[in-house]
């Protein structure tokens, strides 16, 4: 039996993860959840199924919400009031941090953003297994989060690293030359940057075929995810970013591949479903039977492969840019993207000005030599030049993301 906490529970993944869970009561058992609360009818339907100890809203106010949400569940359920024991709520930003660090088998991050940084750390710092969706947290934490692991305590839950990690059980570390992440191409696959300039916030969510939260989706269409997910595959496997290749491959069904010295291929492929890589890191290294649908080899179909088109989608070579300059850089670059995300939703900006602005804080930021810290940052002392690796520090990568934001939004405007 495996204690999970599962931080995000509402959003697409965390939905996913206890619609898995829900499947094998004989091995899982919630003790957590939390959520920002936006939803609280179906944080508290979550609540009255899993029966968590512990519950966490980010945003404080939601407290009582949450407790009236559980009375009204209750009622509508028939249950008697007596019945039901509350869980202890904790309130507040810092709320998935705290249940993070409460201790459980496993901690499934799934929050949104650089919003679940934090928590990763806390969970790292606790010991436990971190069962990483929010891929935000590694790339912007970089070294900081890396460091703070032990060997095998991150297992990944995107589907190409979870891919590549079963595909690195075919070989030696030495013996692995490439890796090569697979990319839908989203739904402007094909398209050039004219034609993608009036692109809209209904089309860019239409992704063809996977079904995620927004902030990822709006990623897929850019390919900022893609580039994400490059620098991923860099922290988590110890693989130069020169030797992590992407290919689009329009079907999803192939999740990603490493290739070997010797010229051999490895590739993970099944239909696209997001419970297969979250069963298989929330039982890993074991495969959890029967997690989803395989394969039907015996219908006709054909699997495509086309390169990456960096001029219409620079977001890759931008993000592994900021990888290789490290420090601040992939923080900097990951928050002006998030803003320019929700701008871009807000109808305040055109779908290229996203990865535009993105690139324009990123140069700004890396303009001039890294920054050294001579005092300590505080929301006084932001970087607004980069800082490296050495000088990484929560604070600093906090001071950046912020940094980054207000720059988005002035340069945005702008733009
Ligand atoms: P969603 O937007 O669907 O869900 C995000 C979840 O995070 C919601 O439960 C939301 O709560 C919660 N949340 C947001 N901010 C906070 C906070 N400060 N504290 C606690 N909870 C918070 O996102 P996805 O599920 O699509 O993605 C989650 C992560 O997984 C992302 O990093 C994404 O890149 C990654 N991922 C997602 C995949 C997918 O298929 N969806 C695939 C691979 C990776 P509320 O509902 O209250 O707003």
């Amino acid at each position: 039996m495996r204690d999970v906490v599962i931080l995000g529970s509402t959003g697409s993944i965390g939905t996913q993860a206890l619609e898995v869970i829900g499947q094998r009561p004989d091995l899982f058992r919630v003790t957590g959840l939390s959520a920002a609360g936006g939803n609280i009818k179906l944080l508290a339907r979550q609540v009255l199924d899993f029966r968590p100890e512990v519950v966490g809203v980010a945003r404080a106010s939601a407290v009582q919400d949450l407790q009236l949400a559980l009375y009204a569940e209750v009622s509508r359920r028939g249950w008697n009031r007596g019945e039901m024991r509350l869980p202890k709520i904790l309130a507040g930003p810092t709320a998935s941090d705290e249940l993070a660090a409460y201790g459980c088998d496993i901690v499934l991050n799934a929050i949104t953003g650089a919003a679940g940084l934090t928590a990763t750390l806390a969970t790292l710092g606790r010991g436990t297994t971190l069962a990483l969706a929010n891929k935000e947290s590694l790339i912007i934490g970089g070294r900081l989060v890396t460091s703070a692991a032990r060997d095998g305590q991150i297992v990944a839950v995107d589907s190409e690293h979870s891919a590549i990690a079963q595909c690195l059980r075919g070989g030696r570390a030495d013996e692995v030359d490439r890796l090569i992440v697979t990319a839908s191409g989203g739904p402007f696959r094909g398209m050039t940057r004219e034609q993608m300039a009036d692109a809209t916030p209904e089309q860019a969510l239409a992704h063809p075929t996977w079904n995620m939260g927004r902030v990822i989706t709006t990623n897929s269409a850019t390919l900022v995810n893609k580039g994400l997910e490059v620098l991923e595959a860099h922290l988590l496997y110890g693989i130069d970013l020169d030797r992590v290749d992407v290919v689009v491959h329009p079907q999803s069904m192939i999740h990603s591949m490493v290739q070997f010295v010797d010229g051999s291929t490895l590739a993970q492929c099944s239909p696209p479903d997001m419970k297969l890589p979250i069963g298989l890191a929330l039982t890993w290294p074991d495969r959890l039977v029967g997690a989803a649908r395989p394969v039907d080899w015996s219908t006709a179909s054909s699997w495509t492969f086309e390169p990456l088109d960096d001029e219409a989608f620079p977001a890759v070579e931008l993000i592994r840019r900021a990888g290789k300059l490290g420090g601040t850089a992939p923080a900097v670059v990951n928050a002006a993207n998030e803003e320019c995300v929700d701008a871009f939703h807000d109808g305040r900006i055109g779908f290229n000005a996203i990865t535009d602005t993105a690139a324009a804080v990123l140069a700004e930021h890396t303009s001039a030599l890294p920054e050294r810290m001579s005092a300590p940052i505080s929301a006084e002392n932001v970087p607004s030049r980069m800082v490296s690796d050495d000088d990484l520090t929560l604070d600093v990568v906090l001071a950046a993301d912020r940094w980054a934001r207000e720059r988005a939004a002035q340069l945005m405007i702008e733009a």
